[in-house]
């Protein structure tokens, strides 16, 4: 169910992996995306599966409708939005509400200030890294009074693996110069974790990656992960989840 769980004082945080849900073939088992063919009352079941794991209650998990920009979007109240606001991050202080981020190979990034009870979560893809998404929600917790924020950084495609033409490579490394990177057979490569994980730290959040004691490469955790690279259009896919308990 989860690559990575972590409790906190106040707050409660995780990264799902593939196992332990309902989903059958390419999704098999725990996809919590439904915008890739998979069913979707099975995928909304593995949702509420993964929410319950983690301790919180399925009727009040925020997802985004993510679109690759900067929007950050403030969760204030308790019931979730319908349709989900599109955003690639979300911010709350309320107790209960179940922040949740989707990835395939993208970065998902978890957010806690836990002394302040305040918490979110970022999807960085590479244009959510040139945009510094990052750090707009950094900046919108701090609004609601978080002070010494501290960052997981989840399962996404390394450095060494997710291979770009070299003006692309370029372009977005001229812009996040951490970003720059060579995959493991020698071609040009975005390390776009490392681009995050400094945003994040100019920021001044203290960063945990992951990657740094777990296998977290989706490209190359076939058994655990999903990956948009090595699966195509029906990859399933992974969440970082985080919540103030309520
Ligand atoms: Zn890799």
């Amino acid at each position: 169910m989860f690559a990575y769980q972590e409790s906190l004082e106040r707050v409660d945080l995780a990264f799902s992996d593939r196992h332990d849900g309902e989903s059958t073939g390419p999704w098999a088992s725990l996809n919590l995306g439904a915008s890739n063919g998979d069913d979707g009352e099975t995928v909304a079941r593995n949702l509420r599966a993964a929410v319950q794991a983690l301790g919180g209650d399925p009727e009040r998990a925020w997802l985004m409708r993510q679109v690759h920009g900067r929007d950050v979007h403030v969760v204030t109240g308790d019931d979730p939005a319908r349709p989900a606001p599109e955003a690639d991050a979300l911010v709350t202080s309320v107790p209960g509400a179940v922040l949740v981020v989707r990835v395939a190979d993208c970065v998902p990034v978890v957010l806690a200030d836990d002394r302040a009870a305040v918490v979110g979560v970022v999807h960085a893809g590479r244009k959510g890294v040139v945009l510094d998404v990052a750090t707009a929600a950094v900046e919108a917790m701090r609004a609601l009074g978080a002070g010494e924020i501290r960052a997981w950084v989840g399962p996404r495609a390394c450095g060494r693996c997710y291979e770009v033409p070299e003006t692309m490579r370029d372009d977005v490394a001229r812009q996040v110069a951490r970003t720059w990177s060579e995959t493991r057979w020698g071609t040009p490569a975005l390390d776009l974790p490392a681009g995050v994980a400094g945003q994040l730290q100019a920021a001044g959040v203290e960063v945990h990656d992951l990657a740094d004691d777990h296998a977290m490469c989706t490209i190359e955790g076939e058994k655990d992960y999903f990956s948009y690279r090595r699966q195509g259009e029906r990859s399933g896919r992974l969440a970082g989840l985080v919540r103030v308990r309520g």
